[in-house]
């Protein structure tokens, strides 16, 4: 029982006001065939819509069984057209894209009826109007009566109290006129249908009333229905649109239209793969970059020397100063200054606390430690009847691992080509270079004919030595020390029981993939053997001798020079000739230090398992400095760090200027599937009026678009990460002919799901302005548009 009181409406165009409804009163029944006639104009389509919620009145009310509407929100009127109201047009107003049995099924999928339901009574309404052998047809394959047929099936579906028809037969023959006419009554049996017609014959053969409008006036009323009191007690199912239904809808829209799709996915898909390509690449070097740190900069040791450091703070005090001087000036003066005024200095004091912290690093983090020392190790070689001293100053000693066998890093990054590693202290190796070269210096120092153009294996490896201990080696002679150098003394050194026979073990060669040999050629002995020789030395009474005497270099009867060594480290120290500066005579410390005075070594380098090793060994020296003033802390030096921040950072900043630049490409495209989701607004606006009309709320009509931009958005997408995953295979094919780097380009997974998911978000955006506006539209207007 639906009543119109006093219902206005008009519409402004302009300055033109156009009054479609003047104060319509009109009771109509649950049941009866209602004819509404009138001439082009006279605000019988205004009426109907009004009646069933797709227009809003001006003034008066529209009282459904009782109920006043004028409080109705948007969510009441889409509720009330889906439960209550079936439409029927005269242009049908299908949806070109579904098939019969979706277009029937679209009001019930609105108000959420189960699928199989759903089925079954779309079936049983296309079979009422005649359509059951045309199910899945689309509407464009089936003719104008039948497409009124499946309208009026979908009208039905949702088994509405009121259809409203709008000129239902204004499109077809007389013939088919008549059918469609027969079946209207039919279902007028059970309903209220109001139908406006132009035909008076029509109206007159199958309504039971007739009323007729002129000037948005109702003029006659051939079976009026008093006021009458009716019980409220109205209910409505609220309808609600899931997102699947959102995105059923648009991608069967999109599949109409399979090319356009393609290429504006392809065309918004062009910035996903220009920084996906951009991360692989720079994920691929990043990748080649670690390998290398973790073999080539895994190598680079951390070291710890204990001369002075200087940190050359010109860089910000020069440039200081420099702001306030001229460059190449003309000025007729001079400008004298001090350098060391911009360099701090820095020494690290070791001790033997401090060498056992050294000690105490995890075994595992580590390869080795490798100790430089300034001990000057006594050795001499014997062809079996004369014996002569080596000069040492091509021995070093080689990195090693406590608990570990004394080989143990060696034989990690060195090939053996002769004899066998160092198993004992007195074990030496010969080191030679890739081309088994060895400098004719060390050569000779080994006693060796240095002249020869090549030397065998077997004349080196098995190379006996001796190391002679200091109070064998160096005499009292008045107040100085000498070597007891003669020929004959030795010999008898050489063959004093005391001496420790040193012995070449095995000739080694950094290995062919090493990333870098850590270790000049030459002869290396462990550390160990260092100690060794360096405890007997603290004894001697050479040491003893000098540690007593500040001013007599022992050795050489010279006086020390006053000034400390480590004058000579600062960078740009006068070097005044001969004077008090001069650093050509050692201080006191260094004679003591080439004797074997002290245990400490002039610098530890720390050589890390890995990459990740070396991080936990450089947080574990920082802890020693924790609470320490600055003048006393322990300053390690990491070049590893210092290389790969420079990598790292340089890598960075390319890949960000790059993706800054495919950026671009991704507003272009979202912009251009702004545009593209506008037109398709535009082209869907015949659908948003039907969905409206069928009571889909604004909320859902945005969710329709929405989804056609997320279908657009994960495709292009996922073809970007497709394409891009192709595009690696040429790209390091490339790459690798031109740098000899195999498999640089690697896309992520992740990084892939992130930009496709950024696309979705991008693309959303873009269509999200377009999609707003087309659920603003107005419903009437939509179903107008053609
Ligand atoms: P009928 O269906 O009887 O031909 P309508 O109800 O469609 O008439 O229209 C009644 C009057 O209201 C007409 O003068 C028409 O031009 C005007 N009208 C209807 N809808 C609109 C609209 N959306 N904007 C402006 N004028 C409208
Ligand atoms: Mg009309």
């Amino acid at each position: 029982m639906l009543q119109l009181k006093n219902i206005s409406k008009s519409y402004t165009t302009g300055d033109f006001t156009q009054v479609a409804l003047d104060k319509v009163s009109l009771n109509l029944r649950e049941n009866e065939f209602v004819a509404i006639l009138g001439p082009s104009g006279s605000g019988k389509t205004t009426c109907l819509n009004i009646i069933g919620g797709l227009d809003q009145y001006d003034s008066g009310d529209l009282i459904i069984n009782g109920k006043s509407t004028q409080n109705f929100q948007d969510s009441d009127w889409d509720a009330y057209r889906n439960n209550s109201v079936g439409f029927i047009f005269q242009s049908y107003n299908l949806i070109a894209h579904l098939s019969i049995m979706d277009n029937v099924e679209l009001g019930m999928t609105l108000s959420g009826v189960p699928a199989a339901e759903k089925r079954h009574k779309a079936k049983e309404v296309l079979e009422k109007v005649g359509l059951k052998d045309h199910l899945h047809k689309k509407p464009n394959q089936l003719s104008g009566g039948q497409m009124q047929r499946v309208a009026i099936a979908r009208a039905l579906a949702n088994d509405p109290d009121i259809i409203l028809a709008d000129e239902p037969t204004g499109a077809l023959d007389t013939q088919t006129s008549e059918q469609i006419m027969e079946l209207i009554k039919e279902i007028a049996k059970d309903k209220l249908v109001v139908m406006v017609t132009h035909n008076p014959e029509l109206a007159r053969k199958y309504t039971d009333r007739t009323v007729e409008f002129r000037d948005g006036k109702i003029i006659s009323d051939t079976d009026p229905l008093p006021d009458q009191k009716v019980s409220s007690d109205y209910k409505l199912k609220k309808t609600a649109m899931g997102f699947s239904t959102a995105l059923k809808l648009s991608f069967k829209n999109i599949m109409t239209k399979k090319w356009r799709t393609t290429l504006t996915a392809f065309a918004s898909s062009i910035g996903i793969i220009g920084i996906a390509l951009i991360l692989a690449l720079s994920n691929g070097f990043n990748k080649q970059i670690n390998n290398y740190e973790a073999g080539a900069l895994s190598n680079f040791p951390v070291s710890i020397s204990q001369s002075a450091m200087s940190f050359d703070r010109s860089e910000t005090a020069a440039d200081d100063a420099a702001t306030s001087k001229e460059e190449y000036s003309d000025s007729q003066e001079i400008y004298p200054y001090d350098p060391s005024a911009n360099t701090i200095m820095h020494t690290n004091v070791l001790t033997e606390k401090y060498l056992d912290f050294v000690k105490q690093i995890d075994p595992a983090l580590i390869d080795g430690i490798s100790y430089a020392r300034k001990v000057n190790m006594n050795i001499l070689k014997s062809d079996g009847k004369t014996a002569t001293a080596i000069n040492t100053s091509y021995f070093s000693s080689f990195p090693s691992k406590a608990g570990g066998a004394p080989g143990s890093y060696l034989e990690n990054y060195y090939d053996l080509l002769a004899g066998s590693f160092p198993s004992k202290d007195t074990d030496l190796v010969l080191i030679v270079d890739e081309y088994n070269q060895l400098n004719v210096a060390s050569v000779e120092a080994l006693g060796l004919d240095y002249t020869a153009d090549s030397i065998g294996f077997d004349d080196i490896v098995g190379q006996e030595f001796k190391l002679i201990p200091n109070d064998l080696y160096y005499v009292k002679s008045g107040d100085h020390f000498v070597v007891n150098g003669t020929a004959a003394n030795l010999s008898d050194m050489y063959n004093s029981t005391d001496a420790i026979p040193l012995r070449i073990a095995g000739i080694i060669r950094a290995q062919k993939d090493s990333p870098m040999s850590t270790m000049a050629a030459g002869i290396a002995y462990s550390d160990d053997l260092a100690l060794r020789f360096i405890t007997s030395a603290q004894a001697s009474k050479v040491v003893k001798a000098q540690e007593q005497e500040d001013t007599i270099n022992l050795l050489t009867g010279d006086v020390f020079p006053k000034t400390s060594a480590q004058t000579e480290m600062m960078p740009g120290a006068p070097m005044m000739p001969g004077g008090a500066g001069s650093n050509t005579a050692p201080v006191k410390e260094d004679v003591l230090a080439a004797l074997g005075a002290t245990s400490i070594p002039a610098s530890i380098s720390i050589y890390p398992k890995d990459f990740d090793s070396k991080e936990a060994i450089v947080e574990y020296l920082d802890k020693w400095n924790e609470d320490l003033p600055e003048s006393d802390m322990i300053v390690y030096t990491d070049m590893a760090a210092i290389v790969t921040g420079l990598t790292g950072g340089i890598m960075n900043a390319i890949t960000l200027v790059l993706i800054a630049f495919a950026s671009i490409s991704l507003v272009v495209s979202m912009i251009m599937i702004a545009i593209i989701t506008y037109i398709s607004v535009l082209e869907r606006t015949k659908e948003i009026g039907v969905l409206r009309a069928l009571g889909a709320r604004k909320k859902d009509i945005t969710r329709v678009f929405n989804a056609e931009t997320f279908i657009i958005g994960a495709f292009s997408g996922v073809l970007a990460i497709g394409i891009t995953y192709l595009l690696t295979i040429p790209a390091n094919i490339i790459i690798k002919s031109l740098t000899d780097l195999s498999n640089v380009a690697q896309l992520n997974p992740l990084h892939a799901l992130l930009l496709i998911l950024i696309n979705v978000v991008l693309t959303m955006l873009g269509g999200f302005i377009p999609a707003k506006l087309a659920a603003k539209k107005n419903p009437v207007t939509a179903l107008r548009s053609e």
